[in-house]
């Protein structure tokens, strides 16, 4: 068997470069290997579907802006509406260095453009009057292009409106010859050989990168993330907050959705997908609790965990092709941020598989050099 451009992982982000490519080459054949069609384990079910121009780094910012337009643009595309909650991300920041941070954070956005304000502790306590603010410093708040939106609805958009091929498999080895993957080795035993080899498998990438001899510095880190009924409600429009604790909550329906960032990080095992509980008693309750006396009486009602593809260098993603195998494609990485970024990467690594370039937004600052350099590309918002 033989496919111009086989993708490993068909969840969000393989299957938004799959569709990408049926728009721009459809004279490719594309085919995505997929080791579980449920998805159920995958970060794109798993994850909290927020969307924020709030970054520090600009790229991050674009590619979120070309994000929440395709989000935006589905129902006219797709005939799919993925149900945009559009109420924004709030920071907080409760000292003199973090309302600095804030403040760079800002230039950085506006000069994309991006719709965040700055709100002192008092506009911030006019706004959102059940907030404890006095021991904040400044708040940025998201006017509009931030919020969350139906994650797997994305992910089966593209899979719904594109024809590519799919195989419920597993890759197993890559075949490289004289500085290409020439051929995609499968559990089944079946062997295809490739144009080019698109590594979109999520927290399974470093693996996958072995498989070519090729070190790529991304583990699957745990993330819990909690439902909870609120006693008395705060007033409708709460954003998604994030604590200077690193505490975030948002509304999810009737109900709220919360999670932190672990004190303890390791790297954890591929099918460890344990909630850890104590991280709602011991950290998320008492820290929100303290920012609203909306939030002293919750109950706790459903828990899940997911992993994070964590890049180690910087929690930046990884894309475009490797450097010595020239046909081998990252789109790896992501953190805590790529359901949003599906679309632009999408359409990026799209474009530089087909095209041999980039050609909506320069992606190249995400390269793999900056991997072999070891030279982080810093993003100071992450979650
Ligand atoms: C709890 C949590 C909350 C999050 N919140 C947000 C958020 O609010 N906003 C945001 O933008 N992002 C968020 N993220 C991150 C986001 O969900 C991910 O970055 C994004 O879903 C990555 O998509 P992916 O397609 O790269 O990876 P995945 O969705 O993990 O898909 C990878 C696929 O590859 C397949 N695969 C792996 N190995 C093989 C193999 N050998 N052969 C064949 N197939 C293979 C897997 O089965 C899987 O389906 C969150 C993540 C988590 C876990």
């Amino acid at each position: 068997m033989q496919s111009d451009v086989i993708i490993c992982g068909g969840a969000v982000i393989g299957s938004a470069i799959a569709w990408n490519l049926g728009q721009i080459a459809p004279e490719l054949s594309v085919t995505i290997i997929e080791r579980d069609p449920s998805f159920q384990h995958s970060s794109t079910a798993l994850s909290a579907s927020g969307i924020r121009q709030q970054f520090s780094d600009s790229l991050n910012v674009a590619i979120s802006q070309f994000g929440v337009a395709f989000i935006k643009d589905t129902p006219a595309r797709w005939g799919l509406d993925l149900n945009l909650r559009e109420q924004g991300y709030l920071y907080l920041s409760d000292t003199d260095s973090g309302a600095q941070v804030l403040r760079e954070n800002h230039a950085v956005q506006r000069a994309e453009g991006a719709d965040v304000d700055l709100l002192s502790p008092d506009e911030l306590k006019t706004r959102f009057p059940h907030l404890n603010t006095e021991d904040l410093t400044l708040a940025s708040l998201g006017l509009s292009g931030e919020g969350w939106f139906d994650s797997v609805g994305l992910m089966q958009g593209y899979q719904a409106n594109s024809t590519v091929t799919r195989l419920n498999d597993k890759v197993v080895g890559l075949s490289v010859q004289s500085g290409k993957v020439h051929a995609v080795k499968l559990a089944s035993g079946a062997e295809i050989s490739c144009g080019a080899f698109i590594n979109a498998a999520g927290p399974y990438a470093a693996e996958i990168s072995e498989m070519a001899g090729i070190m790529l510095p991304v583990e699957p880190r745990k993330r819990t993330n909690f439902t909870f009924d609120c006693a008395v409600a705060p007033e409708a429009g709460l954003p998604l907050m994030i604590d200077p604790t690193g505490v975030w909550v948002r509304p999810e329906g009737q109900h709220f959705l919360c999670g932190c960032g672990p004190e303890d990080d390791p790297a954890v095992a591929h099918d460890d997908f344990e909630p850890r509980f104590q991280e709602f008693e011991e950290i998320i309750w008492p820290a929100l609790a303290a920012r609203s006396p909306a939030f002293e009486a919750i109950k706790m009602q459903a828990m899940w965990a997911g992993h994070y593809a964590y890049n180690v260098l910087d929690q930046n993603a990884v894309t475009g092709a490797h450097p010595e195998i020239s046909n081998f494609y990252f789109a790896n990485g992501f953190s805590g941020h790529g359901l949003q970024q599906a679309p632009a990467i999408g359409r990026g690594v799209a474009e530089l598989v087909a095209l041999g370039a980039y050609k909506t937004l320069d992606l190249t600052k995400l390269g793999y050099e900056r991997i072999l350099r070891g030279e982080p590309l810093l993003e100071k918002c992450v979650i």
